[in-house]
């Protein structure tokens, strides 16, 4: 009887679990296909434990009606299939940030072994997942991310955008970001509770992967399209996404902006001089409105420009002591364990 016991508890030791986390707005077209392709994945891979956190983004389809189904389904099912639905679209920052926290809050606060981050549109994929439990258990890294090489099937104003993005972003903040990093990754549970912890209200989780360190290997694979729908993306959304980013880690456009408000002080108090020196020595002859006209608006425009940066950062400090909730939740069938 015991030597059973204890077979049972080394057998179960040895199944390693993994949260599959899935940030879903308005998937309808997509997460049944999703599904089964992961399920086909997971049950191909023996010793790991697959479960699943759907987080519905506040999708305006029948996206959380076929994560029901599929969570219904799931009962009789060896599988568990967790999800959580927002009370609105609160971006996709967001749905990760509470599917990890799902992750790690899961099997009495110890957290899944594993979690992945995925998107519902086959982008990422899923066969992926094998490769990065390999390389997870034969480096003995904490996470395993994969990079896109081609960006194929992307327009093209939007590779160039992202390219010239991540060369400021790199030269200019403390953390390093790699050039097409998507937010594919597994990760053990030390860096998801890691992640976790931290407790702004604007992520950006590109940035904050890297920035709570741990050991991280890549994976590359070629781009591939959505299977369904459009992506959420508009340029502008973005360009905002970029900006907010850069923000988030780079103190270089305060720096810089104070650095060229001292110069032209400076430049301003020299110009002075020689001016006053000029009309005592040689007397004042008839001087121009335009230089005049010229020099203030440019100051003017330089000047605004500063505020404009600073009251970037002083926005983002009073959303963030504002001190709002990540996310709403609306609906979800995780009990408190
Ligand atoms: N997504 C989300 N909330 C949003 C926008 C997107 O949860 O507000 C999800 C979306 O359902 C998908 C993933 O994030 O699973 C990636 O979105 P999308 O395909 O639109 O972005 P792209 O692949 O073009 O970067
Ligand atoms: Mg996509």
């Amino acid at each position: 009887m015991e030597l059973q016991e204890l077979k049972t508890a080394e057998q179960t030791a040895e199944i390693k679990t993994v949260d599959v986390i899935v940030p879903c707005f308005n998937e309808a077209q997509n997460i049944d296909a999703f599904y089964d392709a992961v399920q086909q994945v997971a049950e191909s891979i023996s010793g790991y434990d697959f479960s699943y956190i759907f987080i519905d983004d506040g999708s305006e389809d029948d996206t959380l009606e076929m994560i029901r189904e599929i969570a219904a389904a799931a009962v009789t099912d060896v599988t568990t299939v967790r999800y959580i639905s927002f009370s609105r679209n609160f971006g996709k920052e967001a749905a990760m940030y509470a599917g990890l926290k799902a992750s790690s809050e899961s099997r009495g606060g110890r957290g899944a072994d594993y979690a992945v981050l995925i998107d519902a549109d086959l982008q990422h994929p899923p066969e992926l997942i094998r490769e990065m439990i390999k390389t997870i258990e034969e480096t003995g890294c904490d996470s395993c991310a994969a990079r896109r090489v081609s960006r194929k099937g992307e327009p093209r104003i939007r590779s160039l955008f992202a390219r010239g993005f991540y060369r400021i972003m790199n030269r200019f903040s403390d953390i390093e970001i790699i050039d097409g990093a998507v937010d594919f990754r597994m990760m053990d549970r030390r860096m998801v509770k890691a992640i976790v912890s931290l407790p702004e209200t604007q992520r950006f989780s590109k940035g904050i992967f890297s920035w709570v360190g741990f050991d991280t290997r890549w994976i590359e694979f070629e781009n591939v399209k959505r299977l369904s729908g459009e992506s959420k993306w508009t340029m502008w959304g973005l360009l905002k996404y970029a900006i907010a980013g850069f923000l988030d880690f780079a103190e270089a456009p305060l720096k810089f902006t104070g650095l060229l408000g001292s110069l032209i002080s400076v430049g301003a108090v020299i110009y002075l001089i020689v001016e006053l020196l000029k009309t005592l020595i040689v007397g004042k002859d008839v001087p121009g409105y335009e230089s005049l006209i010229c020099l203030l608006l440019l100051f003017g425009g330089m000047i605004l420009a500063v505020l404009s940066v600073i009251g970037e950062y002083i926005g983002r400090m009073y959303l963030e002591t504002k001190g709002r909730p990540i996310y709403i939740e609306k609906e979800s069938n995780i009990d408190d364990e």
